[in-house]
Parts: C-alpha cells; structure tokens; sequence
C-alpha cells in the first residue's frame, strides 16, 4: 500500500498548493482529484475560464466601440465564438497542466479518482481501474464546492445551467436571464452582453453584490445599466419552467419563445421568458462520498467541514481548507489555507490573515474590495473617516479613457489605520494590492499619502484617496 506523510483528496488551488508547500518542506505528498485536469473549480470551470472570456468580449466590444475614439478604425469587426471559446479552453489547458508540472518537480503523486477517508490515515481511491488503498499520516479535505441551486429551479445542464454551462454557450443566448447579482452572475451576465445577448439579472435582495460595500455596488448597477443590462431586483424566483413548446402566462419580457426555453416563475405569479437561464446564487461544500459520517468527521450547520484555528478537524490527523470550510470561498483564500496548514504540519507558523483578503469583481469596470465596508463600521460602531478620489482627476485615467471610477479608503477615526479600501474603476483588481499589503502591515492612510506613486498611474488616485482622508488631496 502506498504510503504519504502528507495526503490531499482535491487537486484545486487549495490542495494543490498545500501538496506543493508540504513537498518544499520535504513531506513525502500524495494528492487525490476526481477529473482528469488539475486545478480544480478555479481552473477549470471557475477564475481561469471567466477571465479568459472576459478578456476576449472586452476585447470584441473595445474593437466595436471604443477603437474609433483612438483614431484606429476597424472595420467589419466580427464574433468567432468558437475560435473564443477554443482560446479559453487553450488558456485552461495550459494552467493545468502547469499544475501537473509543478506536481511532478516537487515528485508529488498524483492519484485519479475519488478520494474516500475509510478510517483515521486511510483513504480509498475509487478510480477508473478500481480501488487503491492509500495510507497517510496527514489527510486533508480540500474537495472545493458545487453550484447550489434554489428550490423548484433543477438545473438541466442545458437551458437551465449554472456558470461552467455559461462559459460554454455554442451561441450568444437572444435572452440570458440570470439568478443572482454577485460576482459570479455579473461577470458571465457581462460576457454574453457583450458577446450580444439581451441579459436580466434577477436578485432577491434589493442590491446587487451583496456583502460588498453599498456605495460602489449602486455606482456598479449605474454602469452595468448604461451597459444595457437588465436588473430586477427584490424578487423571489420560485421555479424555472424547461419549455418545448410556447407557454401561456404573463410575459413580462424577453423574445419570442422558439420553443426550446425556459420560463422563470417569480413569487406573485409573474413569468419571464428566456432561451437561457443561469443559475448563481452560491455553492455548496463538496463533502458527499468522502466518508466523513463514518470517521465521524464533523460539519458545521451550514454543512462544511468545522475546523479550528489550526485547520484540524474533530478527528485527529484529518485538516480541511478552502471551500469546503468556512470563509469567503475564494481561490486565494484556499490557497493562503494551503500553504499555512501545511507549514503548521512541518511545526512552522503558518498563519491566514483572514481582514484582509481581497474580493475582487472582473467586470468592466473592475470592482475590488478589502476590509470592512462602511455598513460594517457603522453597524459595529467604528468610527471612521473617509477618503474618496475619482478617476475623472487623474492623468492616466484620461489617457486610458478610462476615466469612471473612484477609489475609497476608511481609516480609523482616532488611530487612522486603514480598515477598508474599495475601488471601482479601470484595473481595480490589480490596484487593490497596494491596499491589502498595506492592510497586512497595520498602515495608516497617511503612511499610503506618504508613499511615492509613480506618475502618471492609476495608483495615484489611491494616493489622492488617502489624502483626502484628512481633506488634503492635491488634484481636486
Ligand atoms: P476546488 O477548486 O473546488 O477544488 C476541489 C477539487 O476537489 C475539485 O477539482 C474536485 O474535482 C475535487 N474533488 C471533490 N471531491 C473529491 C473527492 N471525493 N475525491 C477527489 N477529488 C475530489 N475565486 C477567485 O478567487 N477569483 C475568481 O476570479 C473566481 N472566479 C470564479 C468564477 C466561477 C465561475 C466560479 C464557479 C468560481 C470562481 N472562484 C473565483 C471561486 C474559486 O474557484 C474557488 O474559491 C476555488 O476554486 C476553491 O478552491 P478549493 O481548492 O477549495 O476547491
């Protein structure tokens, strides 16, 4: 029977990375994954691929619209979907494979199939060619998550499908409605509006990015309408409806029904008509079929794995990280769980500073956040001061002409540390770096004001923002 000090059942961005630290520390690690490709979710139906598509639609939509204004003039600018759709599956390919290199210098085993923990340091593999016994000192769950759905809306895997159907559509939907404005709705929402769908986003809360902070989430919905995406919000979808043939009920919106659609039902009796329907209003942890109930591995009520500061489960030598516990379910944060738990394993201080893990929205604008949101302060009596800077002042926002946007930074009111930084605008998701790393080092606003940023950049308006926590921007 093969023998590990260390094994991981999931080859995601947190098993993956917890395999590659426990090899750097000199742990003998297998790693367990269901499918074929490495990566898990992020890689291969998660961050990779929704990037990639949102990279190529962007693209396509500068080429129709925004090219001109530079004084390149493109003509007949045409979709190919499938060359974007090949390209996507390209860029895939390659950071999975990537990973499987990276398991291979660092002489990590790769098993291929399901992992199933049958007693304390076992672990069964039920693979194509039958079952392997495996014995390890260490076992840790990082199985990730799956779509979850709403009650009475079944997902066909078709018409009815959640994102990893979405970032594989044959053709532009002529009506996407999608359930659910977070980050995972809005970013394939943005896509296919771009690629020339009519798209509805539907939300049960009257906002959109829940969680998110509400004054760069209202300035989000502006410009996602000006983009021509449909919002209806503070609604309760109660069923969606497959549909071969026309269907009679009140059709508030979308195209004629070629017969092969769906109907999503609201509460009240409404129904709106789409030849798509994507589900996404969140993910579940994956702990099905792993044997947790025999080896008594607790959950927590929401049905993830519980674990301590340390990762540990109730059951001595089985850890858990990433999706499958508690936390934003982020491919960072895994990754961050990853490498800790593995140095707490080889006695080092593995340590996740959960304040500040940055959240991150890939739409045009980029939306991107860290800390706490003003409604968090307010509700948990911080006082707080605040410094907002727009695009609009700043030099290389205008050359890129990108020029809507603005940065926001809380600090504390008496000891000004930064307790929150959110940012919309052009390249967002790259910017907030700054702000977490300064974050992680307990930075005051006026430490980030008495930083030098280079000019011209989009990181002088971080700057500018955190002047004018104390009303002293220069360029307004
Ligand atoms: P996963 O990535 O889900 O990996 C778990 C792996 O375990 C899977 O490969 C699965 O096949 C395997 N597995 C499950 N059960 C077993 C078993 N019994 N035996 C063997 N293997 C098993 N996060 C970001 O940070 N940035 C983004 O931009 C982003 N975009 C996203 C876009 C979409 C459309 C989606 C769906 C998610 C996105 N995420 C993003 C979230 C991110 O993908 C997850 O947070 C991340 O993948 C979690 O990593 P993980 O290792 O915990 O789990």
């Amino acid at each position: 029977m093969p023998k590990h000090d260390v094994i991981v059942i999931g080859g995601g961005p947190g098993g993956y990375v917890a395999a590659l630290r426990a090899a750097q520390l000199g742990f003998n690690v297998g790693c367990v994954e269901l499918e074929a490709a490495l990566g898990g979710t992020c890689v291969r139906v998660g961050c990779i691929p929704s990037k990639a598509l949102l990279e190529s639609s962007e693209r396509y939509h500068e080429a129709q619209t925004e090219m001109e204004r530079h004084g390149v003039l493109v003509k007949n600018v045409k979709l190919d979907l499938e060359r974007m759709l090949s390209r996507k599956d390209e860029v895939v390919k390659a950071n999975s494979d990537g990973v499987a290199f990276l398991f291979k210098k660092n002489k990590i085993k790769r098993y291929r199939g399901r992992g199933e923990i049958t007693g304390p340091g076992r672990v069964v593999v039920h693979g194509e060619d039958g079952r392997e016994e495996l014995e390890g000192k260490h076992l840790v769950i990082a199985t990730g998550s799956q779509v979850s759905t709403l009650p009475g809306v079944e997902l066909d895997g078709d018409r009815v499908g959640s994102s990893a159907e979405a970032l594989a559509y044959r053709k532009p939907p002529n009506h996407l409605v999608v359930i659910g404005a977070g980050y995972i709705g809005l970013e394939l929402g943005a896509v296919w509006r771009r690629l020339g769908s009519k798209v509805t986003v539907l939300e049960y809360f009257d906002r959109i990015l829940p969680g998110m902070d509400a004054e760069l989430a209202r300035d989000a919905l502006k410009t996602f309408k000006k983009q021509g995406i449909e919002f209806r919000l503070g609604l309760r979808v109660t069923g969606v409806r497959v549909t071969g043939v026309r269907v009679t009920g009140v059709r508030v919106t979308g195209t004629k029904a070629q017969g092969n659609g769906a109907m999503v039902e609201i509460e009240g009796g409404e129904e709106i008509e789409a030849d798509r329907v994507l589900v996404a209003v969140g993910r579940k942890p994956n702990t099905e079929g792993l044997g947790l109930d025999s080896v008594g591995v607790e959950l927590d009520e929401r049905g993830r794995v519980k674990v301590d500061g340390r990762f540990a489960t109730n059951v001595d030598g089985i850890y858990a990280i990433g999706d499958v516990i508690a936390g934003p379910m982020l491919a960072h944060k895994a990754e961050e769980e990853g490498v800790a738990l593995a140095e707490m394993l080889a006695g080092e201080a593995g340590h996740v500073n959960y304040e500040v893990i940055p959240g991150i929205v890939y739409t045009e604008p980029e939306i991107a956040t860290v800390g706490k949101s003003e409604e968090q302060l307010k509700e948990q009596k911080i006082a707080y001061k605040k410094g907002v800077f727009p695009y609009l002042a700043n030099g290389r926002a205008r050359a890129l002409g990108a020029t809507d946007g603005k940065v926001k930074i809380l600090a504390h009111a008496q000891t000004d540390r930064i307790l929150g930084v959110h940012i919309i605008g052009a390249r967002a998701g790259d910017l907030i770096s700054e702000a977490v790393v300064a974050m992680n080092f307990s930075a005051s606003s006026e430490d980030l004001a008495r930083t030098v940023h280079a000019h011209p950049t989009l990181s002088e308006v971080v700057r500018e923002a955190a002047l004018a926590v104390e009303g002293r921007a220069l360029h307004m």
